[in-house]
C-alpha cells in the first residue's frame, strides 16, 4: 500500500492511499478533531478523475465538523472515498484496503456508511479496524439511521411553521418532498399521520409509485415538486437545489428537508431571506442520523431512547438559531455557522490550542 499525505489549507490530514494490486485508490479527509475524531461516512463512486474525489471528500469533511458541531456532539468532521464502482467485484478487497487506511490513522477518522457502503460493508471492514460505526442492530450498533434523521427533520419542520405561522401544527399545512428515498418516505409518513397533506416526486418511478400506494400521497413530475405551493419545501434528495435559478420560482414559506449542501452557493440563503422564505440549514436539522451513530460509540454503547431524546433536541437547537438570527438580522445558515464556530473556539480556548 502506497501512502501519501497531502498538505491542504485548514484540514489536520488528509491521505491519499493506493494498492494497485487490489485495484483500490482512495482519499481520508480528516478536517477538524478539536471536538473529539473526526466522523464522517465512507463514499464508493466512480469519479471520473481523482481531483473529483478529493474535492469530495475536502467538502463533505468540512461540512462534518459543522454538523457534529452544532448538535453539540464531541465529534470532529471527517470524510472517505474510495474511486469504484460498488457493483463491481472487487468491493470486498477495497474495503479491506480502505478499513487498513483508517486504522492506521489510528482513531483520528471513525467511518460510516455513504453513497454505495451499507452498513454489512462497515460489519466486514470491522475485521481489519475498530474506527467504524453505523452497525446494523445485530452487531450491537443504531441500526439504520434513515428514521432519525426523517424526525429530526419533522421536529424542525414544527420550530419553523411555530416561526413563521406562530403555531407548530403539522395538521392542514402543506407539504411538498423532493425524493422519496430512506429519509423522504419516512417524512411523508409522519406528515401524512400527522394531519398533513403532502405532495411527492422521486427520479425512480418505483419510489414514486410506493409514495402513492402505501403512504397516499399525491405525486407531481420531478421537474415541478420544488416549485409546488405550500408551506414547507423539503429537498431530501441532493445537494445544490436552492440556487439563483430555483429560488426566484419557489412558491413556499419554509425549506426544511434533509439533503446536504442544498445551497449552492452562500449566497443563496441571503436570496431565500430576501424573498421572505425561512431557510432551516441543513446540517443542523439532518443530524439525526450522525446523532444516532455517536451515540453507538459512546462507552455505555447504543440506546435508543438516548438517541431519540437527543435527536428531539434538534428543536431546541435550531429555536436559538432562529431567535439569533432574527436578533441579528442575519440568515439562519449564517447563525448556524457561528455556533459551529463558537462551540469549536470554546473548546480550543480551553485546551489553549
Ligand atoms: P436515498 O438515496 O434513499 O433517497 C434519495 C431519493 O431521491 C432517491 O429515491 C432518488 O431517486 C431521489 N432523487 C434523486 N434526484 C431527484 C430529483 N431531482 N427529483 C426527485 N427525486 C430525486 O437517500 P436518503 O438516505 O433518503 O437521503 C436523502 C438525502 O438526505 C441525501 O441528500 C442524503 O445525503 C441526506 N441525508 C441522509 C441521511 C440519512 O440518514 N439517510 C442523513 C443526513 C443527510
Amino acid at each position: 500500500m502506497r501512502i501519501q499525505n497531502l498538505a491542504v489549507d485548514g484540514f489536520e490530514r488528509v491521505v491519499r492511499a493506493e494498492d494497485p494490486a487490489r485495484g483500490f485508490l482512495g482519499f481520508v479527509a480528516v478536517h477538524d478533531t478539536t471536538l473529539g475524531p473526526a466522523l464522517g461516512g465512507l463514499r464508493m463512486w466512480p469519479y471520473a478523475q481523482e481531483r473529483d474525489a478529493l474535492a469530495d471528500v475536502l467538502r463533505l469533511a468540512e461540512a462534518m465538523t459543522w454538523k457534529a458541531a452544532a448538535a453539540g456532539l464531541p465529534l470532529g468532521g471527517g470524510k472517505a472515498a474510495v474511486l469504484a464502482d460498488a457493483r463491481d467485484g472487487g468491493k470486498p478487497a477495497r474495503l479491506a484496503a480502505m478499513a487498513e487506511v483508517i486504522e492506521m490513522l489510528g482513531g483520528a477518522y471513525i467511518t460510516a456508511e455513504d453513497v454505495g457502503v451499507n452498513a454489512e460493508d462497515l460489519t466486514a471492514m470491522r475485521a481489519h479496524t475498530a474506527h467504524v460505526a453505523g452497525l446494523p442492530r445485530s452487531e450491537g450498533g443504531g441500526g439504520d439511521p434513515s428514521p432519525f434523521t426523517a424526525l429530526g427533520v419533522l421536529e424542525s419542520m414544527k420550530v419553523c411553521l411555530a416561526e413563521v405561522f406562530g403555531d407548530p401544527a403539522i395538521k392542514g399545512r402543506r407539504f411538498a418532498i423532493q425524493g422519496l428515498g430512506n429519509v423522504g418516505a419516512q417524512l411523508a409518513r409522519r406528515l401524512v399521520e400527522a394531519g398533513g397533506s403532502v405532495v411527492g416526486a422521486d427520479l425512480r418511478p418505483e419510489k414514486a409509485a410506493a409514495g402513492a400506494k402505501a403512504l397516499g400521497i399525491a405525486i407531481v413530475d420531478p421537474d415541478r415538486i420544488l416549485y409546488e405551493s405550500c408551506d414547507v419545501l423539503a429537498p431530501c434528495a441532493l445537494g445544490a437545489v436552492l440556487s439563483e435559478e430555483s429560488i426566484p420560482g419557489l412558491k413556499t414559506a419554509i425549506v426544511a428537508g434533509s439533503a446536504n449542501n442544498q445551497l449552492a452557493r452562500p449566497r443563496d440563503a441571503a436570496r431565500l431571506k430576501e424573498r421572505g422564505i425561512l431557510y432551516a440549514p441543513d446540517f443542523v436539522i439532518n443530524a439525526g442520523g450522525l446523532i444516532n451513530i455517536a451515540v453507538e460509540t459512546e462507552p455505555a454503547g447504543y440506546r435508543e431512547e438516548e438517541a431519540v431524546r437527543r435527536v428531539t433536541a434538534i428543536a431546541e437547537t435550531l429555536k436559538q438559531i432562529l431567535a439569533r438570527a432574527r436578533e441579528t438580522g442575519t440568515t439562519p445558515q449564517r447563525a448556524a455557522i457561528a455556533l459551529a464556530e463558537e462551540r469549536i473556539g470554546q473548546v480550543r480556548a480551553a485546551n489553549h490550542i
